[in-house]
């Protein structure tokens, strides 16, 4: 179906914000029904999968891709489509009226809808010693600081596929990978966790605490608490990678949309929000999934709902002014 483009000056019809595998797919799908969408990508344009290795679960890729190469590739789709994508961030918005307001540090934008897809980020242990020395060993990216630590003594923090991906591909470079586990089980998937389990330069220190990191100008070590019994002792160690987890980018969305306990955006039906005109997709509201193709999934959703209630909009605008011309 072609859409006219009936967007006052100065007016987007929709806005994007957020980049992923959902922001992109939400561009790709708005694009092709002629809504021309602005795209605010953020700093870290492509979102999460930009910061990881092999996708070998995103249907279509039977030998797998590389995530940055895949959100490439989204990027190109979207853009052949009419998306204008910005690598700028949106710092604050005001969707307590309509038209809805979305500005970023130099600009500010109406538009009818607005897609939020801002995703989640790496969360960090909170200890003593991680933020001092994040960028001098301490880091959530293996990807990006594996290769610092050639031949060293590597410790990744987290039990989920996010640490065993992480554990494995620091194998690259590390002389020794210890995985440390606050629980006596891991999260992670089968085939990820005995991956880990049968690499011989990976070993696992269970149901243990990093309570700090030691070091100036690197890290030299670890202090480590056992969980079940409580007794601390120091951890030599070259570096560290954390891997617990993320929390939704939601601080700019903080008193205009409704978040639940944990910061995601709370949608009832999966792409709606408690403002009209407002619609989510990807890791922002979705904490159970968190995978590359249900973001996607979600993206296109999200377009597919704000696309009808441009519609719905357009048919109102439409019959008021029949209705004021059959009145005059
Ligand atoms: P996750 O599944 O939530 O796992 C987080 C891990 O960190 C858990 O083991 C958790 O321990 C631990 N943890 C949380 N807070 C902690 C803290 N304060 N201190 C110490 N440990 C802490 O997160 P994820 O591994 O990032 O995975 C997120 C999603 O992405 C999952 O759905 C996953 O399947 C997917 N993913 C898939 C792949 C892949 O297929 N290649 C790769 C990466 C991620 P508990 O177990 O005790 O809760």
């Amino acid at each position: 179906m072609q859409r006219r483009a009936v967007e006052a000056p100065g007016m987007e019809r929709v806005i994007i914000i957020g980049s992923g595998p959902a922001g992109l797919t939400a561009a790709i799908y708005a694009a092709r029904a002629n809504l021309r969408p602005l795209v605010l990508a953020g700093g870290l344009y492509g979102g999460q999968l930009m910061l990881t290795t092999d996708v070998e679960n995103y249907p279509g890729f039977p030998e797998g891709v590389r995530g940055p190469d895949l959100m490439i590739k989204f990027r190109e789709q979207a853009e052949r489509f009419g998306a204008r994508v910005q690598n700028v961030d949106a710092t604050s918005v005001d969707f307590s009226k309509q038209p809805l307001i979305v500005r970023t540090q130099d600009e500010e934008y109406e538009s009818e809808a607005v897609i939020v897809a801002t995703g989640a980020s790496a969360r960090w242990l909170d200890v003593p010693g991680e933020e001092l020395l994040r960028g001098r060993g301490v880091s959530s990216c293996a990807t990006c600081d594996g290769a610092f630590f050639r031949d060293k003594h590597i410790v990744v923090v987290g039990g989920g596929d996010s640490a065993m991906e992480e554990a494995l591909f620091l194998t690259r470079f590390g002389s020794r990978v210890t995985v440390i586990h606050r629980r006596d089980r891991l999260r992670a998937s089968k085939i990820m966790a005995d991956r880990a389990f049968s690499h011989e330069k990976i070993d696992f220190l269970w149901n243990t605490a990093v309570d700090e990191v030691h070091g100036t100008t690197h890290v030299t070590g670890l202090r480590l608490r056992n969980l079940l019994d409580g007794k601390s002792h120091d951890f030599p160690a070259d570096a560290l990678f954390v891997a617990i987890g993320y929390t939704p980018n939601t601080a700019v969305f903080a008193g205009q949309l409704d978040l639940d306990e944990r910061g995601y955006i709370v949608s009832p039906d999966g792409t709606s929000t408690n403002v009209e005109g407002i619609f989510v997709a990807g890791d922002v509201n979705d904490h159970r999934y968190r995978q590359a193709v249900t973001a996607a999934g979600a993206g296109c959703r999200a377009a597919m709902d704000a696309e009808r209630h441009l519609e719905a909009l357009e048919f109102k605008v439409d019959s008021l002014a029949h209705l004021r011309a059959a009145q005059s």
